[in-house]
C-alpha cells in the first residue's frame, strides 16, 4: 500500500477527462488560454497580484534568485532538512546556501537566523516543510531588520496559512511545485510563482521563455520554462478542489495523531498560529529500519523525506561539510518517517496502518 495517486485522479475522473479531451481538441498546448486561466485563478486562490505558471518547482525557486539579482558572492539562509532542490535554486544561480537547524516542528530555527549573518547575506528561502508554515513572524522580522529578501518555498504548503495568512505571500516571490504527489498536483511536471511585484512577474514570464517578452528578440539568457496548457487545465481543475483535499488530509492527519500510540513514536507537532496541510505525515522512531521492515512485510510503504541531507549529499561535497556539523538534521535524517497519506485513503486503509504501527514491538 504506497502512496495511491490514481485515487486522486478517480476521485474527479469526469472532470478531468473532460478538460484533457478538451484541451487536446483545442490546438493550442503551451502557454495559452489554460495557463493565463490557471494563473488568474492561483493568484486569486493565494491573494497575490500575479501568478507566473512555470515548469516545474525548481524552475520556481532558481528562476526566483536569478530575478531578485542573487548570485555568485552572496549568501543565502535555507533550513539544513529540506529537499536537496531548495538548494539547487540557490546554487544553480552561483550563490551560497548557509544552512540553519529546524526546530521541533521541522521548519527554520528563528532563533539561530541571526547568528548566520554575515554581510554576504542577501536572502532567506523559508521552507514550509511537510505542509507546516513555518514561524514567519520570526523570519520576517529577521529579513526586515537586515533589509534581506525573503523567497518561500511553498512546494509542499499549497494552502497552509500563518496566523491567517496564505504561504507564499510573506516575501518577495512565492514558489510553488505541482509534481503529481504535492497538495495541489498536476499529472506530469509543473510549478509556479507567486507575487505582489509587477517587475518580478514580468521578467519571470520573460526568463521562463528564454528571455525574450517580444518572440525571437531576446534580452536575457532565460529557460524553457513553458507551463503547458494540458497541465494549466487540469490543475484548474484540481484547484477547484483544493479546499477540500487539504480538509481530507487534515482529518487523516488527526485519525493518526488522536489513534497512535504515542509512547513508541515521536508524532508530529503543530506550532502555535501555524497550520498544516499535511503534505506528510511525518513521525519520528530510532527503530526506524526494523519498522520500515515490519510494515513492507505487512504491505505498507513508507518514504523517508529525506534520508541525506543536502549537505552531506555527494552533489554538495564541494562546500566541504561534515557529518556532526548539522545534529539536528542529521538526526531527523536518520529517524523520520512518512506515514501513507494521500487523498481517497479509507477509513478501512488507515485503521489498518494504525493497528499495524501501534502492534510493533
Ligand atoms: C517537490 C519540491 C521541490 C521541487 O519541485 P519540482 O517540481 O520537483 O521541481 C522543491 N522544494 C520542495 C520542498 C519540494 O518538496
Amino acid at each position: 500500500m504506497p502512496n495511491r495517486l490514481d485515487r486522486g485522479f478517480l476521485k474527479y475522473q469526469d472532470e478531468l477527462e473532460a478538460k484533457a479531451l478538451e484541451v487536446l481538441r483545442s490546438g493550442w498546448y503551451v502557454l495559452g488560454p489554460e495557463v493565463e486561466g490557471f494563473e488568474r485563478e492561483f493568484a486569486e486562490y493565494t491573494g497575490t497580484g500575479y501568478c507566473v505558471g512555470l515548469a516545474s518547482g525548481l524552475d520556481a525557486l532558481w528562476l526566483a534568485f536569478r530575478v531578485l539579482g542573487i548570485g555568485s558572492g552572496d549568501e543565502v539562509i535555507v533550513p539544513a532538512n529540506t529537499y536537496i532542490a531548495s538548494v539547487m535554486g540557490i546554487t544553480i544561480n552561483g550563490a551560497t546556501p548557509v544552512f540553519v537547524e529546524p526546530d521541533a516542528y521541522y521548519n527554520l530555527d528563528t532563533s539561530l537566523l541571526e547568528a548566520h549573518l554575515t554581510v554576504k547575506t542577501k536572502a532567506v528561502l523559508a521552507v514550509h516543510l511537510y505542509g507546516q508554515a513555518c514561524d514567519m513572524e520570526g523570519i520576517l522580522g529577521f529579513c526586515r531588520k537586515h533589509k534581506l529578501r525573503l523567497v518561500e518555498d511553498c512546494a509542499q504548503s499549497h494552502g497552509a496559512c500563518f496566523k491567517g495568512q496564505i504561504t507564499g505571500t510573506f516575501g518577495d516571490v512565492g514558489c510553488f511545485s505541482f509534481y503529481p504527489s504535492k497538495n495541489l498536483g498536476a499529472f506530469g511536471d509543473a510549478g509556479a510563482i507567486v507575487t505582489d511585484n509587477q517587475e518580478i512577474a514580468a521578467a519571470m514570464k520573460m526568463y521562463r521563455n528564454y528571455g525574450s517578452e517580444k518572440r525571437y528578440y531576446n534580452k536575457v539568457v532565460g529557460a524553457n520554462s513553458r507551463l503547458d496548457e494540458l497541465q494549466a487545465g487540469l490543475l484548474r481543475v484540481r484547484l477547484r478542489h483544493l479546499t477540500a483535499l487539504n480538509e481530507e488530509r487534515k482529518i487523516l492527519a488527526d485519525r493518526y495523531s488522536h489513534e497512535l500510540d504515542n509512547s513508541r513514536f515521536i508524532l508530529p507537532q503543530v506550532r502555535e498560529g501555524a497550520e498544516s496541510v499535511w503534505h506528510q505525515y511525518v513521525i519520528r522512531t530510532k527503530r526506524r529500519d526494523e519498522l520500515i521492515t515490519y510494515l513492507e512485510q505487512r504491505g505498507i510503504g513508507t518514504i523517508i523525506h529525506y534520508p541525506v541531507p543536502p549537505h552531506l549529499s555527494e552533489a554538495y561535497a564541494c562546500l566541504g561539510h561534515h557529518p556532526g556539523d548539522y545534529p539536528v538534521t542529521e538526526e531527523y535524517a536518520d529517524t523520520v518517517l512518512s506515514l501513507p497519506m494521500y487523498n481517497g485513503m479509507t477509513e478501512q486503509e488507515q485503521e489498518f496502518v494504525i493497528n499495524t504501527l501501534n502492534s510493533f514491538a
